[in-house]
């Protein structure tokens, strides 16, 4: 009988045993075996996920190119140009990545040392204090206020001389709540780092990109996964200052941005109106589905600026009724905490039978 080697929990970092893991949306996959359908049959709206896919320009481009065997380009200089010009700034600010959760993790790598602080608007986007307490940060949260509105007095008393960043997710994850550009611009004259994750930047009204130039404290968060459909290929944008970005630049792994990643960004920005005629179709959905689910006894429904909403179970259990949901073969977003959330659910937005489809759901499982 072999003897299995025993693994050497002792020579782990104790932090890690202390990091709550990201509990990822269900696997669609798994789903659909359970049911017995085929995997495309689902209503999966539980990852803020585009349902309109990426631009054809993508998949035709992916499949010609004769190139994988060749490195990608370590500097990025087509896609970052190519950036850069889709945001208004000099292709120095601008740096990619695998998706912006890299960037959240390589910024907390570059500010803190242990014992330092952040501050987190709770409740949002789980993988600030996951990456941050990776490198032994303090968290420091300040709760939002009813309306998942930042508490900005809140926010200025909770700095103090170990404040290293500030996170803002807006609009937020999971809420969809936005911020407004006066409350970043009094968060930026603590002089601390202020990271504005515009994930869904696309789908709102307003975005600090135009402020760069004034804040070299400022860094701004973009990403392709939501408003160009390119989640599963993983492109992230850091913009920031030249200066700031330096420190970004020596710490990243030279060949982040992958072959396929960088030239599906180029392609999505050469067909931006396609682009965002998909995102205008979700923002015209976003309407009609709130007042669909706002029309529920059981749901109340938050405003949201995402392609997303945010709902309240209030009646009834958001735990059992996802997992009811899903048995009906519609995946939503629950989740486990903080306690200020696990009566909420975050439902992505998609097409119109997708809403239509997610409201004979919630009625066929109403609770009584
Ligand atoms: N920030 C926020 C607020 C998000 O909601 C997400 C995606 N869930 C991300 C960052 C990460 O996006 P990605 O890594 O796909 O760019």
């Amino acid at each position: 009988m072999s003897v299995e080697p025993r693994a050497r929990l002792d020579l782990v970092r104790p932090v890690i045993a202390g990091i709550q893991p990201y509990v990822p949306a269900e696997n669609p996959e798994l789903l659909a075996e359970r049911l017995g359908w085929p995997v495309e049959k689902l209503v999966k709206l539980d990852a803020n996920e585009n349902v309109y896919g990426p631009s054809p320009r993508v998949q035709a481009a992916l499949g010609q190119y004769a190139r994988y065997h060749i490195y990608p380009d370590p500097e990025q200089v087509a896609t970052r140009r190519a950036v850069a010009t889709y945001l208004g700034v000099p292709p120095e600010w601008v740096l990619l990545g695998a998706g912006s959760d890299e960037w959240i993790h390589l910024l907390t790598m570059v500010y803190i040392d242990p014992g330092d602080e952040v501050i987190d608007f709770a409740p949002s986007f789980a993988m600030y204090p996951i990456y941050s307490g990776l490198m032994n940060a303090k968290m420091v949260w300040v709760p939002r206020d009813a309306d998942f509105q930042i508490d900005v007095e809140a926010g200025l008393r909770a700095v103090t001389d170990r404040t290293k960043i500030i996170f803002v997710a807006t609009p937020n994850n999971p809420t969809g709540t936005p911020t407004s550009r006066e409350v970043i611009l009094r968060l930026l004259e603590t002089g601390r780092i202020v990271v504005v994750d515009e994930a869904y930047a696309e789908f709102a009204s307003q975005t600090m990109v135009p402020d760069i130039g004034e804040h070299a404290n400022l860094i701004v968060l973009r990403t392709f996964s939501k408003w160009a459909g390119l989640a599963g290929l993983r492109a992230g944008v850091v913009v920031a200052q030249e200066s700031v970005l330096a420190n970004l630049w020596k710490i990243k792994s030279p060949f982040n941005l992958n072959s396929a990643a960088g030239m599906a960004v180029r392609e999505s920005l050469t067909d931006v109106e396609y682009l965002r005629d998909c995102v205008r179709k979700v923002v015209a959905e976003r309407a009609r589905m709130a007042a669909a689910l706002s029309r529920l006894d059981f749901l109340k429904v938050y405003p949201s600026e995402g392609n997303f909403l945010y709902v309240e179970v209030t009646r009834g259990d958001a735990a059992t009724i996802t997992r009811q949901l899903a048995e009906h073969g519609v995946a939503v977003r629950h989740f486990g905490g903080p306690p200020r959330i696990v009566q909420g659910l975050r439902i992505t937005v998609g097409k119109p039978e997708h809403t239509d489809a997610l409201v004979a759901a919630l009625r066929a499982v109403a609770p009584a």
